[in-house]
Order: C-alpha cells, then structure tokens, then sequence
C-alpha cells in the first residue's frame, strides 16, 4: 500500500487498480467487472464474521423463542411473527454457512435483513406499549448488524436500517406508546442509523482503497519495470502451469526465446540510455502479437525475452515468431555497429512440443535456448524451430527418481 500511494499512477495505463485510484471519489463502484470482484473478496474476507453473526441472531431468536414458551403455547408463538423470524433467521444461518454461500448469501440477505429486522422491530414496539421496554435495547443491535457484521452493501444496510427504525415508529405510535418514551427512541435510533452510516462509509472508503492498492501492488510485482512486460517469475509460474494444463488436455506448447541481436554493441554506440528506450520498443512490439489469454510475453532476463504460446503447431508457433521478427526489424532502430543489419534485429528460438507428466518444463527450454544459439550462429535475425523428434534426446526436464532415470538413460 505504501509502494502504490509513492507512485506516479498515470504511469500504469494498462491497471484497472491505478485507472480506479486516479478517480475523485473512492466510494463509487468501480467499473461493472473489477466491482463484481471486489464484492465477491470483500464477501469471502468476511464470511467468518457474517457466519458468526448469523449463528447469534439465530440463537437470540432461539432464547426469545424459549422464553415465550413459558408463558404462550408454543404453537401460538411459533405461528405469530416469532415464528416467522425464526424460519428467516434459520433460512439467512443456513446460507452463510452453506457451501451456496458466495452466490446466494448477499442476494438473499439483502431482501431477508430488511425484512426480519422490521418485523422484530414491531413486535419490540407492541411489547413496550404494554410496558415492558427492556427489550427497547435490542433495536440498536438491529441497525449495527447489517452495516458490520452481516456482510451487507452500504445501501442495502442503510435502507435496511431506515425501515426498521419507521417500522418501529409507525408501529409504536399505533399501538400507543406514550409520546415522549416514542420520541426520545425514535430520536436515539435516528441519530444512531446516522452515525452507523457515516462509520460504515468511511470504513467501505478505506476497504476500497486498499483493495485498489493492494490489486496494483500485485500487479507491479508480476511486472518488469523496465519493458512492462510480465518478468521472470512470472513466466516460470505460468511455464509450470500451462505445463500441466498441456499435459492434461493433451495440448501442445510453444515457448520462444527472444534475444537482441549484437546489443552490446549498440549500448557501446548509442548509450544505456538508449538501449533501454530499443529494449522498450522491442517489448511492445512482440507484446502485441502475443496477445491471447493463455499466452505470455515475458522478459526473461538481460536483452532476452521469453513467450508462451499455447495449443499451436509448428507452422503457427513460426509464423508469429516471424511476425514479431520482423516487426522489430521494421522498427528501424538505427544500429550501425550490428554487422547484421542496420537496424536493430531479434534472433528467435521456439521449441513446439506436447508436455507430459513424466517430465517438467525445463526440457522445452533448453530445446528453445538451443534453437536460439543455433538462429545465432546462422547469422542472427531468423528464427529458428525445434521439434518434438529432438526434444525426445534431452535428459533435462525429465523427473529423475532413480528408477526413472536409470530407464530413460537405457
Ligand atoms: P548476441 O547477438 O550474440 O546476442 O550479442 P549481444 O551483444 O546481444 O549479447 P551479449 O550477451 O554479449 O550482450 C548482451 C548485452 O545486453 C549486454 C548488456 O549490457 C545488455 N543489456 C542487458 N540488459 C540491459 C538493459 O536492461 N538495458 C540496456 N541498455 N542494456 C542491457
Ligand atoms: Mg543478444
Ligand atoms: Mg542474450
């Protein structure tokens, strides 16, 4: 959170989080799809919480259905609005802790709160105009619970709280309760709803804005800052993942290794400075042919990047290597001391290969870095391709328990 508010936001174009963080006011809802996924973490963040306070407005229930007993038969309580707010109350309970938790909770709670909290409210109102108040104090319970504890949004607890406070007072007044006893309650609870809201808005500001800070931080650390492409880390994660994913859908992967060409040379003509503005260039450029959703682009060390293409052949994963080959050329980056071109150019590795389990991703590495070197020695700005017939000869990437390895070295 400290890293996100030292930075200067306009500099991630591409974030949701900065786009959301640049707005005036941090309590609007975001845009539709970072809103829904906000809701949903802020939901599964409190689910203990709402869990616990549904269990004790349950067990509340519960002991005012006990002590009723005592006095009505229990058919006659259960039959009038206590009976009612039970089966609610039981209802709201079992979906917390229901595993329809994430997809029926809020919907349902946002109707059920209101409705339970304003049917109490009148059975509290026709109680203390037959002179029994002590049960007044539970009112202000039912204006706090659904601004904190029951997981409800802001507007849905407000308006839950703004009918159970006119319930109360409609339904006092109706039953006769004395006027100033009305009153003084009916003023109490006002100024309580209010300050529950002000609370609850300043606390839904903050969880906002950390949320916001919290997603761009994540972001940055899965970014290199130099090219704004994905870096390292990233890309051995997704490498591993798409692995197995592969493996199991019986797909095939692509992994291209990317290197500048002769670029000592151009940062010893042009500066560092210079070199860094190419290397940034060059990013985007292969950025934007490598765009589909399984797929990264990452920079994988130095001058070098690293893509992952997933489910292509060998004529695919070419053609985009060559595509992102000589966009770079077309680029034109003056670079006079290259003896390749004068311009700066890429060499490319791609190894195209369908995973499977009994070896890890290290093999389809080495056999793009060895397509690299072999585009390298050919004279550099082509691409080269290895296939799965030499991918079979590598020992790396295969899982070497002894009995496995003693097999594949046989
Ligand atoms: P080759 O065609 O064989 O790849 O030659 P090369 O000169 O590109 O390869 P070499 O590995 O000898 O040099 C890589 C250079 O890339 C050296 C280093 O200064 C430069 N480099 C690596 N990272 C950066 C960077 O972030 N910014 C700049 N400006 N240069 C970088
Ligand atoms: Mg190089
Ligand atoms: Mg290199």
């Amino acid at each position: 959170m400290v890293i996100a508010s030292r930075l200067n936001l306009a500099d991630f174009p591409d974030s949701r989080y900065a786009a959301e963080l640049q707005r005036a006011s941090p309590a609007m809802p975001f845009a539709p799809q970072l809103e829904a996924e906000y809701v949903r973490s802020h939901l599964v963040y409190s689910q203990k919480l709402i869990r616990t306070a549904c269990a004790f407005a349950l067990l509340l229930m519960v002991l005012r259905g006990v002590e009723q007993a005592v006095t009505v038969p229990w058919y006659e309580s259960l039959l009038g609005p206590l009976g009612l707010v039970l089966a609610i109350s039981a209802v709201l309970t079992w979906t917390a802790w229901s595993a329809f938790f994430e997809r029926f909770y809020l919907p349902w709670a946002q109707i059920i709160v209101p409705i339970r909290n304003s049917i109490v409210a009148v059975n509290i109102a026709e109680i203390a105009a037959r002179g029994q108040m002590e049960l007044l104090m539970i009112l202000p319970i039912m204006l706090i619970g659904p601004f904190f504890f029951l997981g409800l949004k802001f507007r849905a607890a407000l308006i839950s709280g703004a009918l159970t406070v006119a319930s109360y007072g409609a339904s006092a007044f109706f039953f006769g309760l004395a006027l100033p006893v009305l009153l003084r309650s009916c003023t109490f609870l006002l100024v309580a709803l209010i300050a529950c809201a002000i609370a609850a808005r300043q606390m839904e500001m903050w969880s906002r804005t950390c949320y916001l800070k919290n997603g761009l931080t994540a972001e940055l650390a899965q970014v290199d800052a130099l090219t704004g492409a994905k870096n390292r880390r990233v890309f051995d994660e997704r490498l591993g993942k798409l692995w197995q994913q592969a493996a199991g859908d019986r797909r095939t992967i692509a992994v291209l290794l990317l290197d500048v060409d002769h670029f000592k040379a151009y940062n010893d003509r042009y500066g560092h400075q210079a070199g860094d503005r190419a290397l940034r260039r060059v990013a985007q450029t292969a950025q934007a042919f490598i765009r589909r959703p399984l797929d990264v682009f990452a920079r994988y060390g130095g001058e070098e990047f690293a893509a992952i293409l997933y489910d292509v052949n060998e004529s695919q994963a070419q053609h985009i290597a060559d595509q992102v080959r000589s966009a770079v050329e077309a680029l034109a980056i003056e670079h006079l001391g290259s003896g390749t071109s004068a311009a700066v150019t890429i060499s490319v590795g791609v190894a195209v290969i369908e995973p499977s389990r009994e070896r890890n991703s290290r093999g389809v590495l080495q056999l793009a870095d060895q397509a690299l070197y072999e585009a390298k020695m050919k004279g550099r700005n082509i691409v080269k391709i290895m296939d799965e017939a030499e991918y079979r000869f590598l020992v790396t990437g295969a899982f070497t328990t002894r009995s496995d390895g003693l097999r594949k070295r046989s």
